[in-house]
């Protein structure tokens, strides 16, 4: 795991994706024993008369134990054909007294080191490394804005009538300003909705509205770069969110439906957090992704 980044007051550590946290799972494939000099043939039996490896592109064909003069070669998955299936299709070939087991393969790709060096003890795996696990790089300049974005939440925070408050803030990274920032209002308003994030959402939205309609009125236009409303026609494309405490699922999804670009909070949700527990910045089946950090002040990490 990434070291985390001292950014002023505030180390900044990148949470893991959907897929570092990813579990061995396994499968069950049919192995059979074979010499080195069969290979090429017992391959070509396999590819044109057993079902093709399916989702098992990560899984090497074939295991050399060390010291051992055989190799073991994958057959097929136990889920495509049952034994006596196999048995009838290796009937009459050369292949009909193989010595048959069943092996256990990891159903995912590594992903991480670790999970390679754990996985392949298993059976042999490939291992590419995901491009978006890269350990995150800051210059300064982008160091004192995320920590001058995650004071102004905390203040924003401290200055809440309720001392439970969460406060959020959009900033946009190239300009490294502050865009839009709310604390929770569901208290005041009595609308259980107007959490933190959503209310900064709902600020980049009204934005774009009155931008639209002077352009409409063929107005000068406000500014664009203060404003948010990403030029992918989505509101927070590639924007920062910066949040005193980890959004719920229902503002983590809010999130994933603007585009933004970054998540920084501070504080974990206590069991019901959109990030910690559901991945939701990472998870294979949404159509975006963002990258998210975890943010503790650097004398509070001891806590
Ligand atoms: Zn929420």
């Amino acid at each position: 795991m990434a070291e985390p980044i001292c950014c002023g007051d505030y180390l900044v550590e990148r949470v893991p994706v959907e897929e570092e946290r990813q579990k061995l799972e396994i499968e069950e494939v049919y192995t059979a024993q074979i010499t080195p000099q069969q290979t090429a043939r017992a391959l070509q039996f396999a590819s044109k008369m057993l079902p093709r490896l399916d989702g098992l592109e990560h899984v090497k064909r074939i295991k050399r134990e060390t010291g051992d003069t055989v190799l073991h070669v994958i057959l097929c998955q136990c889920k495509a054909l049952d034994r006596d299936q196999l048995d009838g299709r290796l009937r009459d070939t050369e292949w009909a007294d193989l010595d048959i087991a069943v092996g256990r393969v990891p159903t995912t790709p590594p992903y991480t080191r670790e999970q390679f060096d754990e996985w392949r003890t298993l059976w042999p795996v490939a291992y590419r490394p995901l491009v978006k696990l890269k350990a995150p790089s800051f210059s300064d300049d982008e160091k004192a804005y995320i920590q001058m974005c995650l004071r102004r939440v905390e203040e924003l925070q401290e200055g809440a009538a309720s001392g439970r408050s969460v406060a959020a803030a959009i900033g946009n990274p190239n300009t490294r300003q502050v865009v839009a920032e709310a604390r929770d209002a569901t208290a005041e308003s009595g609308n259980p909705l107007r959490h933190a994030v959503l209310c900064c959402i709902s600020l980049v939205a009204e934005r774009e509205v009155a931008r639209e309609a002077d352009r409409a009125q063929k107005r000068p236009a406000s500014p664009p770069e203060t404003g948010g409303g990403g030029d992918g026609g989505y509101l927070c494309d590639s924007m920062d969110v910066f949040t005193t405490r980890e959004p719920c699922v229902m503002c983590s999804m809010a999130l994933v439906h603007s585009r933004i670009g970054r998540l920084f909070f501070i504080d974990p949700s206590s069991g019901g957090g959109g990030i910690s527990r559901y991945s939701m910045h990472s998870r294979k089946q949404l159509n975006h992704h963002f990258v998210c950090f975890q943010c503790t002040r650097a004398g509070k990490r001891a806590l």
